[in-house]
């Protein structure tokens, strides 16, 4: 047995998950503003990873990040642990409280989600944001007009989608299976999607650990 790099009574951790365009990094800002959550999105971490000079990685996770896939868990993992250590020591949270992570697109596999758990820090929460594909790939496709996402084209929205359902669904399942899903629609005006991932949230009390 290892023992995890960080305790969940100093740390929560909440796992962000929801299809490609579902609107995870809309909610993680209020997220962040209204419950003070450390918002570290793994997609973003890998994206920075792949223009850090030096990287060994970088060919490899452009390569991924095009086709969809999972980029080798061991990579996104060690970017998720360090940008929590480096959260910890330049910001830590008040005495006696915890700090509280809100993990953004990850864990989209199963081995990386028992990963995680064993050596970095057991998760809290799951909230995943449940919406159809045409609305997803709709307001991808309009992302796709300005955010400059090698893969915010068709052929990668639809590998996306299937890497998605295939892979990403079973870690969804997998936590609803152990009762630590809030579950939200998720093509319904941002206000609305937000008021019940509060209530989500509050109802599991995450907000006073
Ligand atoms: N990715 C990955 N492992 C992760 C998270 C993301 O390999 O744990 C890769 C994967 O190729 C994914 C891409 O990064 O399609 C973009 O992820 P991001 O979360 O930014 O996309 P979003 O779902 O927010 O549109
Ligand atoms: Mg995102």
């Amino acid at each position: 047995m290892t023992t995890p790099r960080f305790s969940p009574t100093d740390v929560t951790v909440v796992f962000f998950l929801g299809g490609p365009g579902s609107g995870k990094g809309t909610q993680s800002a209020n997220l962040v503003s209204s419950y003070g959550f450390v918002h570290l999105s793994a997609g973003d971490l890998l994206r920075a990873e792949q223009e850090r000079t030096g990287s060994q990685y970088g060919d490899m996770i452009r390569e991924y990040i095009r086709e969809g896939k999972i980029v080798p868990m061991e990579v996104t993992v060690a970017l998720l642990s360090n940008a929590m250590a480096d959260s910890l020591a330049s910001s830590p949270p008040p005495a006696g409280t915890k700090a509280r992570f809100l993990i953004d697109g990850f864990p989209r596999k199963l081995d990386q989600a028992h990963f995680f758990e064993d050596t970095v820090c057991p998760s809290e929460l799951v909230l995943f944001l449940d919406c159809p594909e045409d609305v997803m790939e709709a307001r991808l496709l309009k992302r796709g007009e300005t955010s400059g996402r090698a893969d915010d084209n068709a052929e990668s929205i639809r590998k996306r989608f299937r890497t998605f359902v295939e892979t990403s669904m079973p870690v969804v399942e997998y936590f609803r299976k152990k009762d630590r899903v809030v579950e939200v629609r998720a093509d319904i005006p941002i206000e609305e999607v937000f008021a019940k991932v509060q209530a989500g949230i509050e109802a599991r009390n995450i907000h006073r650990r």
